[in-house]
Formats: C-alpha cells, structure tokens, sequence
C-alpha cells in the first residue's frame, strides 16, 4: 500500500479527538511530501537535526514535533519553529527550553514522559517526580514553556495485558495531574503496533511511524 494509502486508512478508524502525529524519522523528503499532499500537517522526528534539514525544505504550514529525548545543547536548532516537545524528563531540560523560547518570543509546549516500560532503555519521569516538578518554585518562574501533558512509551512485548496496563497506568496519572494543572490536554501514547489498544485505555495523541511510512532501514 502506498503512503497515501496507509495514511487515509488509518485516518479512517481514528475517533476525532486522537490527534494522528505521523513519525517520518529516517524516512527521505519525497515520503514525508506524499504525506503531507495526502492531508497530514504533523509530523514527529525524534533526532532534532534531522528534524531542523527537513524544516528547511518543506511547507511551512507543518507542525513538528519533537518526540526523541531532546540533548540540552540541541535545543536551540528548534526552538525558532518546534511545536511540541513530547519527551521532557528533567527541570534542567526545561530550563533551557525556556531560554531558547524566550529568544524567540514564543511560548514552547511540552510533555513530560513518564516511564510505564518495564525496560532500563526507555525514558521518563516517575509520577511523583513529575507532580513534584509541576509545583517547583523554578518551574514556576519558567514563563516561556508550557507543560500541555503526559508521554509515554509501553514496554515492547506481545503481551497485551502489560501493555493494557501500562497505558491504564499512564491515564490515571495523568487524570491525577490535570486536577491542578488547567493546562493539561494531551495525553500522548500508542505507536504503529499498539494505538488501538492506547486510544481505548485514554490516549488522545498517537505517534505512528512504520504503520505509514513502512519499516525504517537504520543502516
Ligand atoms: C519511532 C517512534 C514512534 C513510532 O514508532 P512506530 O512503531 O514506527 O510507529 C513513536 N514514538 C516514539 C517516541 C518513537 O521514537
């Protein structure tokens, strides 16, 4: 099936207030412009040069998110156009991205990732750690971000009830952390082998790569 293809049918059996961002990290320009006359104006990269080249030379209307763990250093390649930012674990990190915002006079939206994987290898923040952040005096005083939501990442297995619970998991603390932040909306969870399962445990934001764009070829 072509691009196109994958993409309307994904679109097809997605409720309306999941929000399809489409993961062309690895993937040539050409892939991405099939996608983008296709219909679809947000796209994920998880390397932030990457992501920077290929700002450059597509339509400006696009929507880039960020959902790689961000280097500090590397932030300020982004932060002139970066539209949301899915994989924050860390005060210092946001810090930084304040910085790089306030040079360009914009606001930059984040999520914080918690970690639901049972893997060492993947990212996040703890629940208390990210309760504990979002009432930190120096958060506070961090006028040029804004934290939208959670992110997270189920463990990759074939086993279906971790999966289950780990997304289960992830909805309930975000559930408990919207209660005093007004500005949490996005709950982003679920990728190409498990967003049907993430949308029915909350999920209102999908990252979907292969599923579209067919297998990467890291070689
Ligand atoms: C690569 C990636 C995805 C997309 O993965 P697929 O399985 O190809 O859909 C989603 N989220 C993150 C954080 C990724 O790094």
């Amino acid at each position: 099936m072509s691009i196109q293809e994958n993409l309307n049918h994904i679109k097809s059996s997605l409720p309306k207030h999941v929000t399809l961002v489409a993961v062309s990290k690895t993937k040539p320009i050409p892939d991405l412009m099939e996608a983008y006359h296709a219909g679809q104006r947000i796209f994920g990269e998880n390397k932030i040069q990457e992501m920077a080249d290929k700002y450059e030379t597509m339509p400006k209307d696009i929507q880039w998110h960020m959902i790689g763990h961000v280097q500090k250093n590397k932030v300020k390649f982004m932060a002139s156009f970066v539209t949301l930012i899915h994989g924050v674990d860390d005060i210092k990190l946001l810090e930084e991205i304040n910085k790089q915002a306030l040079k360009h006079n914009r606001i930059i939206d984040c999520l914080l990732q918690i970690k639901i994987a049972s893997e060492d290898s993947k990212f996040g923040m703890t629940p208390h750690d990210a309760s504990d952040l979002l009432q930190s005096e120096v958060f506070l005083k961090l006028k040029n971000i804004r934290i939208t939501g959670l992110m997270g990442m189920a463990t990759f297995t074939d086993d279906e009830n971790q999966i289950k619970e780990e997304f289960t998991y992830l909805k309930t603390v975000f559930d408990t952390l919207r209660i005093e932040n007004s500005e949490f909306k996005i709950l982003s969870m679920g990728m190409s082998g498990d967003y049907q399962l993430a949308i029915n445990c909350g999920s209102n934001m999908i990252r979907v790569g292969s599923s579209i764009f067919g297998e990467r070829n890291y070689s």
